[in-house]
């Protein structure tokens, strides 16, 4: 039996993409829009693109309006404690710098920040620059044999110098959701901040943040189904007392002077410069598509496709699947096979997957690899898409073998 998307035609580009013969399995790199997202950005650059919080224009309140209104979706999407606690930035690496930055003051040399061994480079080289800033040690946790930070090593490796640990909900390379609560804790107990990198986890499933507890959560837009060029700092309220200012200009400041200035707090504060509008609105617009969706048929829609592709995947002589993926992705090599090859083929054969390192050079070395396939799926992929992606491979590896 095919399984069905029921939320594929809410997706305009699949159709596109499959009448030029893509199959689009790449959606952990970026994901395709819902038309509710490309309505509300016509609508928004249709009535009057303005500036927000300058004019006092009817334009510019609207969009002013509309702009705080997609904060305030953002905080109940994540149950934040509020609107003041989400920050707008250019994307989730723009919040990792913002927070590597913001925070520097609290570093002193050997202090340690911790992250794992796992990270992308963007919550790997904020952190490792500011270390080598600030003289502190960066140390990085180890995976266990299934891919996941290995507690009992986290258990010794955190400690009373811990200022910072920073660590992935969801591997973007090995798709292991994390153990977050006990490495979290760990460090909450040395009173080190904790900062969380959603990129990946934020996609599947509702993340309830004062839960989590943790002090700082960073997420794309761009992979939640919502526009590029947006991304989410959320701080929780007292968290954010601690961050410095980082970047300066327009709209953060509250009085300037020619040799002096004082700042606003945050969420504008940390929001120099005109925003990305049209993009936070398209990223509201996004999130209330997805909210009206009926929460449980997307998750089985997901583990359903995910079983398929690891299944899949595992009755093929030779394949080796990373790590222990526990939703919406699955990276391999092949026994004999360059990665880069296999890539090449599917490629011709109009099949969208990603190969390389994923940004995650220091893991793919631990892993002993250069890099990898990577299959990732979206709410919208069907039994078709990985129809079409195996019996491209099986292609692929009779021509290479
Ligand atoms: N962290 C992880 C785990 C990611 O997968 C990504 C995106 N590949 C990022 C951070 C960075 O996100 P962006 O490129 O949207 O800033």
């Amino acid at each position: 039996m095919i399984l069905h998307s029921p939320w594929r035609a809410d997706f305009p580009a699949l159709a596109v993409l499959e009448a030029q013969g893509q199959t689009y399995l790449d959606s952990a790199a970026t994901a395709q829009k819902p038309q509710a997202l490309i309505d509300a950005l016509t609508g928004y650059y249709t009535c009057g693109a303005a500036n927000v919080h300058r004019a006092q224009h009817q334009p510019a309140e609207r969009a002013t309006r509309a702009f705080e209104d997609a904060r305030v979706k953002v905080a109940r999407w994540l149950n934040a404690a509020g609107p003041t606690e989400i920050v707008f930035t250019h994307g989730a690496t723009e919040a990792l710098n913002l927070l590597a930055y913001g925070l520097e003051h609290l570093l002193q040399a050997d202090d340690e920040i911790v992250i794992s061994a796992l990270e992308h480079h963007a919550n790997l080289l904020p952190w490792q620059q500011l270390a080598l800033r600030r003289g502190a040690r960066l140390v990085v946790l180890p995976l266990d044999a299934q891919g996941l930070i290995d507690l009992p090593a986290a258990a010794a490796l955190i400690g009373p110098r811990t200022r910072l640990l920073a660590v992935s909900q969801l591997s973007n390379v090995l798709g292991s959701w994390q153990p977050l609560q006990a490495v979290l804790s760990l460090a909450r107990a040395q009173g080190a901040l904790t900062i969380v990198d959603g990129a990946q986890g934020v996609v599947h499933g509702r993340h309830d943040l004062q839960a989590l507890a943790c002090d700082f959560y960073v997420m794309s837009s761009h992979k939640l189904y919502g526009p590029d060029g947006v991304g989410v700092l959320y701080g929780r309220g007292e968290s954010l007392l601690q961050l410095r200012h980082w970047q300066f200009g327009g709209e953060m400041v509250r009085v300037a002077e020619y040799h002096r200035a004082e700042f606003h707090a945050a969420p504008l504060g940390f929001e120099a410069g005109t925003p990305p509008i049209a993009g936070v609105i398209g990223l509201g617009a996004s999130l209330d598509y997805l909210a009206g969706l009926d929460a449980t048929a997307v998750e089985t829609h997901e583990q359903t496709l995910h079983r398929a592709l690891l299944d899949g995947l595992r009755q093929r002589e030779g394949v080796r699947l990373l790590g222990a993926p526990s939703v919406a992705l699955a990276s391999f090599v092949v026994d004999g096979v360059h990665h880069a090859d296999l890539a090449h083929l599917l490629t011709e054969q109009g099949i969208a997957v990603r190969s390389g390192n994923h940004c995650a050079m220091p893991l793919m070395k631990e892993l002993g690899l250069t890099g990898a396939i990577r299959v990732s799926l979206g709410l919208y992929n069907d039994g078709g898409d990985l129809q079409r992606f195996f019996e491209a491979l099986d292609r692929s590896l009779e021509l290479l073998r």
